[in-house]
């Protein structure tokens, strides 16, 4: 098994005996680094097994167990070549499939920016597309709610998926749902509808309209979180540690409404990009985790 520096933290020497890991958030600092660490320093960066460190120690001079000690000071920083990292079942070398249940400008960005960072994207699929049986996740973007129907799709599948939904006063991404374990997308809708039992029936009137405010720099935005939240949920995050985003939460960009420009809020600002995040429990009468209809 390969020992070697996690490459995604920067390194900086700090004197010439002085090696810092990280810049503006330090995670270690290595004082009294001797010539010998320096050249195992060299072979951690690469990548080389305990003996190899062994050996370059020895040929370097270095005291017993020197090897030993500089493992033990740089254990932080270390990451290791076992092949833990990424989704379990993917085949190695082979990239996380992402399906677009969406179209339109941020569907175009979050295809991009997915791409980009390593991920398959697909949009268009039939329902039968073999290619759904390798999906790791989907983003979903609708108008006010998302379909019912739509949503309840991923959840037989048994594929994560991603809300991102356009209305008049704002743009909500989220929540990451995993199905059977967190909150799903009727949940959320049945919570709406305890507070407003009007909602299903102005809902089924909105969904088939074009997203409200769906213009260049509110799709950039949006799907900057929404890459960002579908990389993390696939473990595909490239270059930056990759945390499971998390679920039961979603995140609105509300629409700053002191701009009355065009009907569709188009010409509206946003304030300052802020998003503001918003917790979803489970709803009793929807039975997603298992709970009583
Ligand atoms: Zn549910």
């Amino acid at each position: 098994m390969a020992l070697a520096l996690d490459p995604r933290i920067q390194r900086v020497w700090r004197t010439p005996d002085c090696l810092q890991f990280g810049v503006e958030q330090p995670l270690l600092v290595l004082d009294d680094v001797s010539a010998a660490d320096e050249r195992m320093l060299a072979a951690l960066a690469c990548g080389v097994t305990r003996e190899g460190l062994q050996l370059l120690a020895e040929r370097a001079g270095a005291p017993p167990g020197a090897a030993a000690a500089l493992l033990k000071r740089v254990a932080p920083v270390l990451t290791r070549d076992d092949g833990s990292e990424g989704q379990d079942e993917r085949p190695p070398g082979r990239p996380p499939l992402v399906v677009l249940d969406a179209a339109g400008p941020t569907a175009s960005q979050l295809a991009v920016m997915l791409t980009d960072a390593g991920a398959e994207v697909r949009g268009g699929l039939a329902w039968d597309d073999p290619a759904l049986d390798r999906a790791e996740a989907a983003v979903i973007v609708g108008s006010y709610a998302i379909e019912p129907q739509r949503s309840a799709r991923w959840l037989r599948r048994d594929i994560p998926h991603l809300a991102v939904v356009f209305g008049d006063a704002g743009v909500t991404v989220g929540p990451w749902v995993r199905p059977g374990a967190a909150p799903c997308l009727r949940c959320v809708d049945l919570h709406r509808t305890t507070a407003d039992p009007a909602w299903p029936v102005m809902a089924t009137q909105l969904h088939t309209l074009p997203p409200p405010g769906e213009d260049a720099i509110t799709s950039t935005i949006v799907a900057a979180r929404a890459a960002a939240l579908v990389l993390a949920g696939v473990g595909a995050a490239r270059g930056r540690p990759a945390l499971p985003p998390p679920v039961g939460v979603s995140w609105r960009l509300v629409r700053d409404r002191t701009d009355k420009g065009s009907a569709d809020g188009s010409d509206a600002r946003w304030g300052g990009a802020d998003w503001v995040s918003a917790a979803w429990e489970p709803h009793p009468e929807c039975g997603c985790l298992g709970l009583p209809p």
